[in-house]
């Protein structure tokens, strides 16, 4: 028998709760199907356990540095990390309590556990069940991408998922991919204690960044000791007594790096696979992303699609926004629009980078009379305090529309930071603007007018 909802919620990741919450709200009867962790990639895989671990790294780094800022440790600095893990463990566990209590609280909404898929454009079945509804909304996130190199099947390793569950130090850590994640868990890693090698196929780390930016990071990475391996062309696996043979080169035989463990950061993929999507005629584009429309309606109208799964956005914040876009529409009257939306992320090592809006070499491209404006956390009177000069700030805008195009900051605080210029940027203010303000001394915020006041043009 079919059991009839207004509206169903599959996947309980970033935009599910939430939405599940203003339609209860609303009165209406809501299906919220999760086949695994409340709270989804984020809580349980993601951001939030990693964060928690960069903090356990950035505490044994900084004790490292000990005698820098005049305080004497004794004994060597080792990770205990079964410590490390039930830390993170308990951070997650709570976040993910808190959500899963909150969804089971709502008046209104019955939670199935299993896996959903379409039956029809209005129907969804979970295990044996069949549910039915007007509205249906689709959070189902996305998961690690494990393409099929070569010897991958001969090999054991770990994903961003997998490694939640080590609590152990592994000897060296060959982590395959030199982008966000990859960096964030080598970071970690290495400040842990691991020998750590990264395996890139591209010429430089996190090829989106400008080139300064990506040079930057991987001078500071390679002062702490992580190893590169950069235009490895062609990656394959073999197994080894010690642990893995990671091959780099197509040309030659001895072109290697031999680890005790491998971890894949080589892009995430749409959980749109086994969701039954062509029965629904929910339509994907090559890759497998939801196709959406400005306001997230998919190519069926009752139908939308939030988070990672349509490919707009591969991010906690842009997940969060979806559902505060589809909200505002269906409950609101407020046309939120996906285009509303600006760039803006960070990159979790340490100093981390903190991104808004268009890179220099974007900026450039689009034609526009383009100026940079670019300072050395070396000259951040609040980073020479902390002894975290690492890194630099830069900004690009606009010279005819005094438009601020972009930011990186990478450098002390640098995540933070960035929202300065970002609330500038999405109150549409000249750069101008910011030159007026009057910012608190010291902080690393308070060298933006300056930065602003040395932009250049670089025609
Ligand atoms: C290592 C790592 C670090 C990250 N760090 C950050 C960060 O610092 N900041 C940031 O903004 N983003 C970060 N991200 C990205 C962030 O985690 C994702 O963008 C975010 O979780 C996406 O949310 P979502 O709601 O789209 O999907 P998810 O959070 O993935 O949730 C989807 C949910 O749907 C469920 N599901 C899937 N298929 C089905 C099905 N067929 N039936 C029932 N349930 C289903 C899943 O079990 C899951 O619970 C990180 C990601 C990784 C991997």
């Amino acid at each position: 028998m079919t059991q009839k909802f207004d509206a169903i919620v599959i996947g309980a990741g970033q935009a599910g709760p939430s939405i599940t919450g203003r339609l209860t709200e609303a009165g209406k009867t809501v299906a919220m199907i999760e086949r695994n962790l409340f709270g989804g990639t984020c809580v349980n895989t993601g951001c939030k356990p990693t964060k928690t671990m960069v903090a356990s790294a950035y505490a044994m780094h900084q004790a490292r540095r000990a005698a820098e800022y005049g305080f004497a440790y004794a004994g060597p600095i080792t990770a205990d990390m079964k410590r490390i893990k039930a830390r993170k463990d308990q951070v997650t566990l709570d976040s993910r309590l808190g959500i899963e209590g909150w969804v089971n609280g709502m008046e209104g909404c019955t939670v199935f556990r299993g896996h959903a898929r379409f039956v029809s454009p209005h129907k969804v079945s979970v295990d044996d069940e069949t549910l039915s509804a007007d509205q249906i909304f689709i959070n189902v996130g996305g998961r690690a991408n494990v393409p099929p190199m070569p010897g991958i099947d001969q090999i054991t390793y770990l994903t961003n998922s997998t490694i939640m569950d080590v609590d152990f130090l592994p000897a060296h850590l060959i982590v395959v991919g030199g982008s966000y994640i990859g960096l964030e868990f080598a970071q970690m890693y290495r400040r842990f204690g691991a020998n750590v090698t990264v395996v890139e196929k591209g010429s430089r780390l996190i090829s989106r960044e400008d080139e300064d930016i990506s040079h930057s990071i991987k001078a500071i990475l390679e002062d702490e000791g992580i190893d590169f391996r950069l235009d490895a062309e062609c990656i394959s696996f073999s197994p080894r007594e010690s642990g893995v043979c990671v091959h780099v080169d197509c040309s030659s035989g001895d072109r290697s790096v031999i680890g005790s463990h491998v971890l894949l950061a080589i892009g995430r993929r749409p959980n749109t696979d086994d969701l039954g999507l062509d029965k629904a005629g929910v339509a994907v584009d090559a890759r497998g992303y939801i196709t959406v429309g400005d306001d997230l309606r998919t190519s069926q109208p009752h139908i939308y699609a939030l988070g990672d799964c349509n490919g707009k956005g591969a991010f906690t914040h842009t997940a969060y926004n979806d559902f505060e876009i589809v909200a505002a529409n269906l409950f609101d009257g407020d046309n939120r629009r996906v285009s509303d939306r600006k760039t803006a992320y960070a990159l979790y090592i340490d100093p981390p980078l903190g991104r808004a809006g268009m890179t220099e070499a974007e900026a450039r491209k689009s034609g526009r009379n383009v100026l940079v404006g670019t300072r050395s956390m070396t000259q951040v009177g609040r980073a020479v305090e902390r002894g975290e000069t690492k890194g630099f700030m830069k900004i690009v805008a606009d010279a005819d529309s005094k438009e601020i195009l972009g930011a990186a900051i990478l450098g002390a605080s640098g995540d933070e930071v960035v929202h300065g210029i970002l609330d500038v940027m999405y109150a549409k203010a000249p750069y101008t603007a910011m030159q007026r303000m009057v910012p608190i001394h010291p902080t690393v915020s308070e060298l933006l007018p300056t930065l602003i006041a040395e932009m250049k043009s670089i025609r």
